[in-house]
């Protein structure tokens, strides 16, 4: 699959958050041998938490990072820091493990929300963060399943969701559109990228070693690792994957045992021209975020300066729509047919890691390779906690790790070629299964 995905990212980068920072300078890439306690591969949201949490308990770590910090998901994404792993992977979950091990990863799921704020508040991040989220049913027949799944919430993790009928939605959302509602005032939604550069400049700070455009495309793991870049080698005692489906776009060599678990999914995104404060209000007068309960979720929220930001799962495939604009406006107007008038000031997308049964991979490869993927588009916080865990694993403690590496995830049939092909027939399939 090498480069395959950096192409089709290539046509659609006019992404209103990378607008909407000022960056600073790149990184030194690698130059030379360096020697660190631990080489993190992936600047995004679960290799810097871990980067983080590792050099606040001491160790001395390298982080690698391919392109730009937060150039991946972590600076693309639809900015919901929602609890969970979608009713799909927590099903998953709750199928295989024990009631124990499916509550303690449940808990860590609502404890990476918790984490996401503290570093907010520890680090001084600003980044837009607002409390409140709602998953909406957009028809009729998909209401029974947001109520079977919010009694099962209450009732299995005493989670607080609070069921919203249609007649009072419009306290959150001006739409015809949904049936019914449930809120969670914890969940809630943030400018993705402020966010992950927030969580760069802590790790700097705290003395993790940064090199951008630094791709890793190579780890000999005999004698222990040596992580190979074009231009220099870190040589650890441990390594942490964290690239995502980005992992073997640098080079076939980094870990092939675990990229067929995961399969990327194109999900794209819109911003509107800015509204005035009131007109915004009148839209979405609580500023929740939003997703619908579809299999393939329609997602918006407004941004701090009043856009509306629209997001849906639109390929079938690694490759985007061309007339993707277009597509994702129409999807907007049928929940806001009230803002045709707006002008689309940005669009782009990225790729979701997706895995086989939605609930996240974490794992080991022998002893001293760790990694974490397929957040299956529920990344913005659990990645973060991911990384903690990961931490929590290498200082001693895999106690909470080890409830993840007990998930068993399958293999995508047809490994990286014929993956996509795959995907698009499971993808016709969850969309029927929204129509009917
Ligand atoms: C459009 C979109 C909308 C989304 N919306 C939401 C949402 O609203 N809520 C939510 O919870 N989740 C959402 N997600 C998913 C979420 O963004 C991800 O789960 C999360 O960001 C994953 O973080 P990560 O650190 O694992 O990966 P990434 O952020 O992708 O970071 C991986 C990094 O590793 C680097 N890398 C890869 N390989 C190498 C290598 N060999 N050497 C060096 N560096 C390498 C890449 O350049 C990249 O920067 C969305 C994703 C997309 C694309």
């Amino acid at each position: 699959m090498s480069g395959l995905l950096l192409k089709e990212l290539g046509v659609i980068e006019n992404s209103y958050y990378e607008a909407s920072v000022h960056r600073p300078a790149p990184s030194q890439p690698l130059h030379g041998r360096m020697d660190a306690e631990v080489c993190v591969v992936g600047g995004g949201y679960a290799g810097l938490s871990c980067a983080l949490e590792l050099a606040a308990r001491g160790f001395h770590v390298a982080l690698l990072e391919a392109q730009r910090i937060g150039w991946g998901a972590s600076g693309r994404n639809g900015g919901q820091a929602i609890v969970g792993f979608g009713s799909e992977g927590e099903g998953a979950i709750e199928r295989q493990c024990p009631a124990e091990v499916a509550q303690a990863a449940w808990d860590a799921s609502v404890e990476g929300i918790r984490l996401l704020e503290q570093r907010i508040a520890t680090y001084g991040i600003s980044c837009d963060h607002v409390r409140g989220y709602m998953t909406l049913a957009p028809r009729p027949h998909k209401v029974e399943g947001l109520r079977r799944w919010v009694r099962h919430m209450r009732e299995r993790y005493d989670y607080p969701l609070e069921w919203v009928e249609r007649a009072q939605l419009g306290r959150h959302v001006a739409s015809d559109r949904f049936v019914a509602g449930a809120y969670d005032p914890h969940s809630g939604h943030l400018h993705p990228l402020k966010y992950c550069l927030g969580l760069g400049d802590a790790a700097r700070r705290q003395g993790v070693e940064v090199f951008e455009n630094s791709a890793a495309y190579r780890v000999e793991r005999d004698n222990g690792p040596v992580v190979k870049t074009a231009e220099g080698e870190v040589r650890c005692r441990q390594v942490v994957l964290a690239g995502n489906v980005y992992l073997g776009e640098f080079g076939d060599h980094l870990a092939p045992e675990i990229a067929a678990r995961i399969m990327p999914v194109g999900t794209y995104m819109i911003a509107t021209e800015p509204m005035d404060a009131q007109r915004a209000s009148a839209l979405m007068p609580s500023r929740v975020a939003v997703s619908d309960n579809n299999l393939i979720v329609d997602y918006f929220r407004l941004s701090a300066d009043n856009r509306l930001l629209f997001g849906a799962g639109e390929t079938f495939s690694a490759r985007p729509p061309g007339n993707l604009v277009q597509r994702i406006r129409a999807r907007m107007l049928q929940v806001f047919p009230q803002t045709a008038d707006l002008n689309i000031d940005y669009s782009w997308g990225g790729f979701v890691d997706i895995t086989m049964n939605r609930a996240p991979d974490l794992g080991r490869i022998g002893t001293n390779l760790y990694y974490a993927q397929g957040f299956s588009g529920h990344g913005l916080s659990f990645a973060g906690m991911a990384g903690k865990l990961i931490a929590e694993a290498m200082s001693g403690d895999a106690s909470r790790f080890d409830v993840f590496t007990r998930i068993r995830h399958h293999r995508f049939p047809g490994g990286a070629l014929f993956r996509t092909p795959a995907l698009v027939l499971g993808m016709w399939y969850y969309k029927l299964r929204d129509l009917l």
